[in-house]
């Protein structure tokens, strides 16, 4: 399969073996596969595809370029660098920037031509003021809170919002969104609530005869679960990458992890027995057992609470991870019968044969959610992405 290695470039000297052994291997068929079922399944809804924390962890270029040319309506970040990196990467979609916005970096949205979230009357005058003063028009979507408590204006309070967004001469009022606090969980009751105040805020177009913007509302969770949700745009994240949300949510479209995270072997010895391991010694051989190093630990993302309960996997099958993970490095135990050499690939997510450690699994091992692991894998861990080549040209094209 070829593939290319684009970010991060540790060293960019092009030189042969600068790539570490460890990796992220990022497959574009199933990116592109999971865009597509997404937007099959909300049609006629168009896909804001949510590309922040480095496309959780994907890689915030690669993925937006692939996701431009397979036609995303709108991509969703979460703060104004993000949207400035994808504009000098040359990507032209329309971009979102979903947090909030503190009033001396308006021009800098404007001068990206990036969309802003308005939360306040408060930046909204702001807004409006730093687009006038530049003789510009400000694409803004308002953002509704309808029972988050993060950011946005409370639904109780929105008409005198909506009714100022509409007034202010130097307001593109583009869109108008909330964000659902609960739409993983198996009780829908509080979805169901937001979902309504929603819908009483949006009356104000109709009881005023005023052009709807678009609407927007559905994360991952809701636009498997609640198609009612959709509106004019989703905002998909974790399951564009292949993920469900929870274990809440049915498994109604067919989608696939696209990343692998995988090293290898730099290390092989026998720990005689009564011997401890690592930091601490919290793991004791029990009696003459052979350990691998592995050139990867917390530095790199792989959390250090999954010390002593994280599983690899090495020739098709799955070993314990031993003593507590390091910062660059950590132990497995070679189960008994098993043939390892240095330099064999190890998994520590995906799957090698018919093995698979699922990021959902290793999240449970850490005590917390997939979304966590992906977008704490961090940039000194390369990306590779592989696919076929109509796909990997996509990834060098810098007109999108
Ligand atoms: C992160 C985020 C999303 C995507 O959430 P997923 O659960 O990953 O689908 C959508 N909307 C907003 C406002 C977000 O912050």
């Amino acid at each position: 399969m070829p593939h290319i290695e684009i970010s991060p470039p540790l060293l960019d000297s092009g030189e042969e073996g600068v790539v570490r052994p460890t990796q992220v291997i990022v497959d574009l068929e199933a990116l592109a596969h999971n865009f597509q079922e997404i937007r099959r399944w909300v049609h006629p809804a168009g896909v804001m595809a949510v590309l922040k924390a480095n496309a959780y962890g994907h890689g915030l270029v690669p993925v937006a370029r692939l996701l431009a040319h397979l036609g995303a309506d709108y991509l969703g970040v979460a703060v104004l660098e993000e949207g400035i990196l994808l504009r000098r990467a040359g990507i032209r979609t329309p971009i979102l920037v979903l947090g909030g916005v503190l009033g001396s970096r308006i021009p800098l949205f404007l001068k990206y031509d990036l969309t802003l979230t308005a939360s306040s009357m408060e930046t909204l005058r702001q807004i409006s003021e730093a687009a006038g003063a530049l003789g510009r028009r400000a694409r803004v979507h308002l953002k509704i809170d309808t029972g988050m408590e993060r950011i946005g204006v409370h639904a109780e309070n929105a008409e005198r919002f909506l009714e100022e967004a509409v007034r202010c001469r130097h307001i593109h009022l583009e869109g108008i969104y909330s964000h659902f606090a609960n739409a993983d969980l198996p009780d829908p009751a509080l979805t169901r609530w937001q979902w309504d105040r929603f819908q009483e805020v949006l009356g104000f177009f109709e009881r005023h005869s005023l052009p709807m913007p678009l609407r927007h509302i559905a994360n991952s969770a809701a636009l498997v679960r609640f198609p009612e949700t959709h509106l004019d745009l989703v905002r998909p994240g974790i399951l564009l990458y292949g993920v469900y949300p929870s274990e809440a949510v049915p498994r109604r479209l067919s989608v696939r992890p696209a990343i692998t995270w995988k090293t290898r072997v730099v290390y092989l010895k026998v720990v005689p027995q009564g011997r401890g391991v690592s930091y601490g010694w919290t793991w004791r051989a029990p009696r003459a057992t052979r350990v691998a190093t592995l050139p990867v630990g917390y530095g790199d993302g792989y959390f250090r609470a999954l010390s002593n309960r994280a599983q690899v996997l090495l020739r098709g099958r799955r070993h314990p991870q031993v003593g507590t993970i390091c910062m660059d490095q950590m132990m497995v135990q070679v189960e008994q019968e098993v043939p390892v050499a240095v330099g064999d690939e190890v998994v520590l997510i995906g799957c090698q044969g018919p093995a698979c450690i699922p990021v959902e699994e290793v999240a449970r091992w850490a005590g917390t959610i997939p979304y966590e692991v992906l977008t704490s894998i961090n940039t000194r861990v390369p990306r590779v992405y592989r696919g076929p080549e109509t796909l990997l040209r996509v990834l060098q094209d810098r007109q999108r």
